[in-house]
């Protein structure tokens, strides 16, 4: 049994997971008849487009950051060594920092968070030139789901000149709870009005459910999409590490708020996503960052829905 299971079967189910299970039954079911994919639309070095029914998914990059590698931990604590590190330093590991937009004729685009802006290392706040690379324009965008208030998550709201980057936003979608934290950022105060809190389970519309995965962050929220082929849960802070966390959930990471609470939420979900068959989408996961998970050996397994490119933004 993996470490946190126990704590998992301890918490009461929360009313979130229950709608997350109860949607993705249908998917389930369906699988069942026909196995259904993504058509793959597109993909370049930062960008990644696919389709799945009436919808089309972007996979954008911000960019990528290098964290201490010593920020992945065992649960008594201790320091875990990764197997794998991109720099040939195993002092680091490399999280890539990615958004993502969907939209299907007739509604507003979305996006799922906007990266890191001009805030943190010049390896991030790419978002734009992402935009840009994939034929999307900047002022396309009029709601944006956050799935957290961290720095490599809203701070591209702005760019490094202070200028807004998305001129036609009308709504930022954000967790009751993650709403405080957003407005500790100063230069963000002017985006007050636009701030439609969110809890989860909340309905967001036909297509789109709110599903809290609390651990993280306050207000951590997953933004499920029912495509009428597929459900694809845009799971924010889920994973940071997928090298080493997929078969290994019970290893958490010194960022995280709550470290058993994210492991148990990390498990669960994982283990649901295995069972129903539905894809993720996570800010940290290696591009293009969307894919889907199967249970092996002791843990799982991440199947992106393709193989990255090497070219990586510098
Ligand atoms: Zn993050």
């Amino acid at each position: 049994m993996l470490e946190g299971q126990r704590n998992l079967e301890d918490r009461s189910e929360s009313d979130d997971f229950e709608n997350l299970t109860a949607q993705c039954y249908f998917t389930k079911f369906r699988h069942t008849l026909s196995r259904l994919a993504v058509e793959v639309l597109s993909q370049g070095a930062n960008t990644f487009g696919c389709a799945s029914g009436s919808w089309k998914i972007w996979s954008l990059s911000d960019g990528y950051v290098d964290l201490p590698a010593e920020s992945l931990r065992h649960p008594n604590n201790k320091m875990c060594r990764q197997a794998e590190s991109p720099q040939q330093d195993d002092s680091l590991v490399r999280l890539s920092v990615n958004c993502f937009l969907f939209d299907r004729s007739g509604i507003d685009r979305v996006l799922i968070d906007c990266g890191a802006g001009g805030s943190w290392d010049p390896s991030m706040g790419h978002l734009v030139e992402a935009m840009a690379e994939a034929g999307v324009e900047t002022s396309s965008i009029t709601v944006i789901a956050l799935t957290h208030a961290h720095g490599d998550h809203i701070n591209g709201l702005l760019m490094p000149d202070g200028r807004r980057a998305f001129n036609s936003l009308r709504k930022i979608m954000i967790g009751q709870d993650a709403v405080e934290e957003f407005l500790a950022e100063p230069e963000l105060e002017e985006f007050r009005p636009l701030l439609a809190p969110i809890n989860g389970g909340d309905r967001l519309a036909d297509h789109l459910l709110a599903v809290a995965i609390p651990g993280h962050a306050r207000g951590h929220m997953g933004y499920l999409l029912n495509t009428d082929e597929e459900d694809v849960l845009f799971c924010g802070d889920l994973i940071h590490v997928p090298a080493a966390q997929f078969a290994r959930p019970e290893l958490t990471w010194a960022y995280d708020d709550d470290d058993s609470i994210a492991r148990a939420s990390r498990i669960k979900l994982l283990q649901g996503a295995a069972d129903t068959h539905i894809w993720l989408a996570g800010a940290h996961l290696g591009r293009p960052g969307i894919g889907r998970v199967v249970e092996e050996g002791e843990g799982f397994a991440f199947i992106p829905a393709a193989k990255p490119l090497t070219t990586e933004l510098s």
